[in-house]
C-alpha cells in the first residue's frame, strides 16, 4: 500500500501477514516454549543479543501479532499484551517506579486502578498523589516532588465519563521530566490516539471495547517511543543504568525507542508473569477486526439515548460528552470530534431505592458488572465496582452515589429506548 493505512484498514489487516502457504487467520500458537537447534542459539536468546522465541511468558507469535496491530492502530513504537487491565496500568507505572518513588494520577479513574494505585502499591512504598483534572496548573504543579516519575489519567473516565485534557497533562508532566501515561481503553484508538497529543505511554483493558463480546480479560501497553530517557537519565535509574539480571545491559542504550516494552517484558513479565494467555489474545484479534464498526454504532446510539434520558422529566442529571452543555463537551469536541464511547452516566430523581425499582426493572438491558461489550448493561458503582470506596473517595472518583453507569450496546436503538422507557415508567 502506497499510503499509511487508516485505522478501520488496520483493525481488520495490521499485525498478522502470512507468507506464502500460511495460515490466512493468525493462528493460535498454543506452545509454552520453542525448539532450536543449538545451546548457543538459545543462550543468546537469554541475554537479549538476539530476538526470538523461546518461551511465552515472555513472548509468543499469537501475542505479538495482536501487540502489534494495537501498537500500529495507536500510532506507537512498541506494544505488549498482560493478563489484564489492571496487570497493564500496574506494570506501566512500575516500569519506571521503585519503593521510595512518587507518581501523580488523575482522581477520577476506574476504581480499580484507584485502589492499586492508592492502597496496594502503596504497600510496596510506591506513593500516588491524586489530583483533581480540574485543578488549575498551578495548584497541580505543587503535587510534583523531586521523586515523581510519571503523570497518570484516563481519556474518557470510567465510570464519571470525564474527558482528559491530554495535551495540557502532557504539557505539566514534560515541564517536571516525566511521562503522561494514558488509559485510552474508553474511547480506544478509534476514537482518540492520545500519543497525537503528546502522551507517552498508553493502556488499555483490552477486556472492554477491543474485546467488545465480553470473552476474555486482557490489557495492552503501547509505548510512543518519544520520551527521552537517556535525557532525564538521573529520573529513571531502571532504563538508564546497567540492568544487573541481563549482565549489566542498559535498556535505553541498547534499545532506543524500544527500550520501555523491551524492560517490561524483559523484567517485569519474566520476574510477575502475567501474560495473556494466546487463545485470549485470539479472541481479542477477533473483536479488534471490527472495532471500527462498532464504535461508531456504539456511539451513535449512546448519543440517542443520552437525548433521550436528558428529555425525560425522572432523569435528574446526564453525564455524556456528546450533549451540548455537559461539562465535557468542550473537551470532547476536542480530542473526541468523531463520538467518545457508548458509556454514559445518569442519576434519577427520587431516592436510592428508586434507582434500584428502575435498573431492577430492565428486561433486555442486564445488571452485569462489565462495560463496553456489544450487549446494553447496566450497573451502579456505588454499590458494585465502587464498594470499597468511601463516600469521601467516591466524590473525589467523580461517582456520584446515585449515578448509574449505562454501556449502551450495538442493539437496534429502538429496542434500547423501549426498555429503558417501560423502566422509568416503573417510577412513580
Ligand atoms: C476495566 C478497566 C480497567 C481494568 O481492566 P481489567 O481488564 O478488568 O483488569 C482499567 N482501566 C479502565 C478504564 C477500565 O475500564
Amino acid at each position: 500500500m502506497s499510503q499509511k493505512p487508516k485505522p478501520g484498514t488496520l483493525c481488520v489487516q495490521a499485525g498478522w501477514t502470512p507468507k506464502n502457504g500460511e495460515p490466512r487467520v493468525l493462528p493460535i500458537y498454543q506452545s509454552t516454549t520453542f525448539k532450536y537447534d543449538s545451546t548457543e542459539q538459545m543462550a543468546r536468546l537469554f541475554d537479549l543479543e538476539e530476538s526470538g522465541y523461546f518461551y511465552t511468558r515472555l513472548q509468543n507469535p499469537t501475542n505479538d501479532a495482536v501487540a502489534s496491530k494495537i501498537a500500529q492502530l495507536e500510532g506507537g513504537v512498541a506494544a505488549m499484551l498482560t493478563a489484564s487491565g489492571q496487570a497493564a496500568n500496574f506494570y506501566a507505572v512500575f516500569n519506571l517506579c521503585e519503593a521510595g518513588d512518587h507518581f501523580i494520577s488523575a482522581s477520577t479513574i476506574y476504581g480499580g486502578t484507584f485502589n492499586l494505585f492508592g492502597v496496594t502499591m502503596k504497600k510496596m512504598g510506591i506513593d500516588c498523589t491524586f489530583i483533581d483534572p480540574d485543578w488549575t496548573d498551578e495548584e497541580i504543579e505543587k503535587a510534583f516532588r523531586p521523586n515523581t516519575k510519571c503523570v497518570f489519567g484516563e481519556t474518557i473516565s470510567n465510570p464519571g465519563g470525564h474527558v482528559f485534557d491530554i495535551e495540557r497533562f502532557a504539557r505539566l508532566a514534560h515541564g517536571h521530566g516525566v511521562p503522561l501515561i494514558v488509559d485510552n481503553t474508553f474511547a480506544t484508538p478509534i476514537h482518540c490516539r492520545p500519543f497525537e497529543w503528546g502522551a507517552d505511554i498508553v493502556t488499555h483493558s483490552t477486556t472492554k471495547y477491543m474485546d467488545g463480546h465480553a470473552t476474555a480479560v486482557g490489557g495492552c501497553i503501547v509505548d510512543s517511543g518519544n520520551f527521552d530517557w537517556m535525557a532525564h537519565a538521573d529520573r529513571f535509574p531502571g532504563l538508564c543504568q546497567p540492568d544487573e539480571s541481563y549482565h549489566g545491559l542498559t535498556y535505553a542504550k541498547a534499545f532506543g525507542k524500544g527500550a520501555y516494552i523491551t524492560k517490561a517484558t524483559a523484567q517485569l513479565m519474566r520476574d510477575l508473569g502475567s501474560i495473556q494467555s494466546p487463545e485470549n489474545a485470539f479472541l481479542l484479534n477477533l473483536g479488534l477486526e471490527t472495532l471500527h464498526l462498532r464504535m461508531q454504532r456504539h456511539c451513535e446510539n449512546a448519543q440517542r439515548v443520552a437525548e433521550f434520558l436528558q428529555a425525560d422529566p425522572r432523569v435528574a442529571w446526564v453525564n455524556y460528552a456528546g450533549l451540548p452543555g455537559d461539562k465535557y463537551y468542550e473537551l470532547g469536541q476536542k480530542y473526541l470530534p468523531q463520538g467518545g464511547c457508548g458509556v454514559i452516566a445518569f442519576g434519577l430523581k427520587g431516592t436510592r431505592q428508586d434507582t434500584i425499582r428502575f435498573m431492577d426493572s430492565l428486561k433486555m438491558i442486564a445488571i452485569v458488572t462489565h462495560v463496553a461489550d456489544a450487549r446494553t448493561c447496566v450497573l451502579h458503582p456505588a454499590s458494585h465496582t465502587h464498594r470499597q470506596l468511601s463516600d469521601e473517595q467516591l466524590v473525589e472518583a467523580g461517582v456520584r452515589p446515585d449515578l448509574i453507569r449505562l454501556s449502551v450496546g450495538i442493539e437496534d436503538i429502538d429496542d434500547i429506548l423501549a426498555d429503558l422507557s417501560q423502566a422509568l415508567g416503573t417510577l412513580a
